[in-house]
């Protein structure tokens, strides 16, 4: 399995859907080839969200229980442009 030729633009990696205008072919990115067909890629890595970032395997984060407040009890917030800080709403019992 070579991929095969995309079928979009026939292997030119162009389109020229638009009369006067030759654009990059959307499906292939250019390359002529599909390459949906044959050797899938992985979905599209989506970025981890921010409590499952590689920071916090750094051990000099590990000692840190709460990720939201960074075990400062308190988190900053702007609010109408102020900078306010909040108790944090991980480890601070909401009243
Ligand atoms: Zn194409
Ligand atoms: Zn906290």
């Amino acid at each position: 399995m070579s991929g095969g030729s995309c079928p979009d633009c026939g292997g030119s990696g162009e389109d020229r859907t638009l009369p006067g205008y030759v654009l990059r072919c959307g499906r292939c990115s250019g390359r002529g080839v599909d390459h949906l067909l044959g050797n899938a890629p992985a979905a599209p890595a989506e970025p981890p969200p921010v409590w499952e970032d590689r920071c916090w395997s750094d051990p000099r984060l590990a000692g840190i229980s709460c990720r939201i407040c960074l075990d400062q009890r308190y988190v900053a917030n702007v609010r109408g442009g102020v900078l306010a800080t909040l108790p944090c709403p991980a480890c601070t019992p909401g009243d």
